[in-house]
């Protein structure tokens, strides 16, 4: 048996929040099913933000409710505060991520707040997570962790300082996200190597973009930091409305064939995954795709891992 790698899926959040066009509800939740249907098992599908700041969420309450109803497929929804846990947790929500900046600059414009107050946030979104009947995992983004297009280097003491703190928050788990696609592969395993000493297994996964094309590269690198999840984007959607620069996410297919060509298993079928990609351009026909599998083609060479 290959050993699993769990790919979460950001393209309704992350990947539609700078389109410049809306896409509808309906063609969300085709999007979201034909990439279930692939075999995708969690899908982070639309973001609990006021419609104001980002308007292409507006319709996240149904869209969580209709993926709900997509059998087999745990939803997620990003929640920036307490009240947007609230909403996702009474709309159903299996899972909120909730974004801390660990930049100052980015924490300021994307959030208007400092670090430390984001995590005094969440042990406040904590504390009443875990005082309802049902259990709503929580995983922090530690946005900005590699770098930052206001501030600059991130230090990686940095990060593990937000990190420490979001951990003595009692979140379920951690993702490092390079939010604006600055880190390189030997930046990455330092700062893994870093915080999972200081945390733990709390530290669960890397949220990549690929500013720099080294989006695959910084993956290997968490992967050989023996890291076994990640967040992409089918069609390398994506960015940041308060990070100006940011490219995409990680190609959702172009991962999976890294992956399964390397023995690891994702559980998700890479012919299928591709016909989802004709789903997303309907719904969104002005933006354009990335992703080196869908324009190559999958090779013959490629075999599934077992
Ligand atoms: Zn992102």
């Amino acid at each position: 048996m290959s050993e699993h790698v769990n790919i979460c899926e950001v393209g309704p959040r992350d990947g539609l929040q700078i389109a410049k066009t809306r896409m509808s509800t309906d063609a969300k939740v085709a999007w979201i099913a034909a990439m279930a249907a692939a075999g995708v098992r969690e899908i982070e599908v639309g973001s609990f933000v006021p419609p104001r700041v980002i308007p292409q969420m507006a319709d996240t309450e149904e869209v969580v409710r209709r993926s709900l109803e997509i059998p087999g497929l745990t939803v997620i929804a990003l929640a920036p505060n307490l009240r947007g846990a609230q909403n996702a947790y009474n709309t159903g929500a299996h899972k909120i991520s909730v974004p801390v900046s660990v930049s100052e600059g980015h924490s300021r414009a994307n959030l208007n707040r400092t670090p430390a107050e984001s995590v005094a946030e969440m042990a406040r979104l904590m504390e009443w997570v875990k005082a309802q009947p049902r259990r709503m995992e929580v995983i922090a983004g530690a946005s900005t962790a590699f770098g930052c297009s206001i501030d600059g280097v991130v230090p990686t003491a940095q990060v593990v300082e937000v990190t420490t703190g979001l951990a003595k928050a009692g979140v379920d788990k951690i993702m490092l996200a390079d939010t604006v696609g600055y880190g390189h592969p030997a930046q990455i395993k330092e700062v893994v190597r870093a915080v999972r000493d200081a945390i733990g297994p709390v530290l669960y996964g890397l949220h990549l973009h690929d500013t720099m094309g080294l989006g695959l590269a910084n993956a290997l690198a968490g992967l050989e930091e023996g890291i076994r999840a990640f967040d992409s984007c089918l069609g390398g959607l994506g960015g940041c409305p308060y990070a100006p620069g940011a490219s995409g996410n990680v190609v959702t297919e172009d991962l999976v064939f890294m992956l399964e060509s390397m023995g690891f298993a994702t559980g998700i079928d890479l012919p299928k995954l591709l016909e989802a990609r004709a789903l997303l351009h309907e719904g969104l026909p002005a933006e354009p795709l990335a992703g080196q599998t869908a324009k190559a083609g999958i090779p013959k060479t490629f075999r599934r891992a077992a």
